[in-house]
């Protein structure tokens, strides 16, 4: 088996960033599931599937040549060869990406996905459920945090518009699986600390835990 660091928190928590940094310090493969569900709301969107109709989600994701792939040490998304970026933090895929993470079914589908990238490898996955749902035995769990004042701010700063208040409220009411702190994570709040600080307390405790796995 091979480690998997489980990264979870809410919108612009600095989970990615984070979660890369501490793939590339490890050596590890980085993971964003964010990006998977994104995916499948542009594709939805893209075909003009209604977002409440799931089997057409999901034969359209049966037919369409989309590849949930690696690019060096980085997941990535490739539809028709292409690897889809830009197209996944569009203002409508913020404003619809939870009610297609809130679908049972979409989920089983790429839950399978993510652990399959651990099959082979370790890795590094952020997201809402890694801790909780993907990888419930890890030892290596953390809950991301920050001020929505500080994660408003964040986003700002991106030049991107996104309503994560909304998304919050919709990924932590959920009934499968919601955006929560798995009670064996570690939180972290990085609403007063630097991103070297933060990757310094994460890779401290996985670096103690690995000593004594
Ligand atoms: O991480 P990011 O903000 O890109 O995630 C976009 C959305 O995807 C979240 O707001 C949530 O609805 C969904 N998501 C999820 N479970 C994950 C990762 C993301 O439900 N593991």
């Amino acid at each position: 088996m091979f480690p998997a660091i489980a990264i979870d928190g809410p919108a612009a928590s600095g989970k990615s960033t984070i979660a890369r940094l501490i793939a590339q310090k490890l050596g590890y493969t980085f993971i964003n599931t964010g990006a998977m569900y994104r995916a499948v709301t542009w594709l939805t969107l893209s075909h003009n599937i209604s977002l409440d109709d799931t089997p057409a989600i999901i034969r359209l994701l049966a037919s369409l040549p989309v590849e949930f792939g690696k690019k060096g040490t980085e997941s990535i998304i490739l539809y028709q060869g292409r690897e889809l970026e830009e197209e996944l933090t569009l203002p409508e895929i913020n404003q619809n990406v939870s009610t297609i993470a809130a679908i049972p079914e979409i989920r089983a589908l790429l839950v399978q996905r993510q652990r399959q990238y651990n099959e082979k490898e370790p890795v590094v996955m952020e997201g809402r459920d890694i801790g909780t749902v993907v990888f419930p035995k890890t030892p290596f769990k953390y809950f991301v945090t920050a001020s929505e004042a500080v994660r408003e701010a964040r986003r700002k700063a991106q030049g991107l518009k996104d309503s994560i208040q909304e998304r919050d409220r919709k990924d932590a009411k959920r009934s499968t699986a919601p955006l929560i702190q798995a009670p064996d994570a570690l939180l972290v709040d990085t609403s007063d600390l630097t991103i070297d600080q933060v990757v310094a307390i994460l890779i401290e405790d996985i670096q103690r835990k690995l000593i004594h796995s």
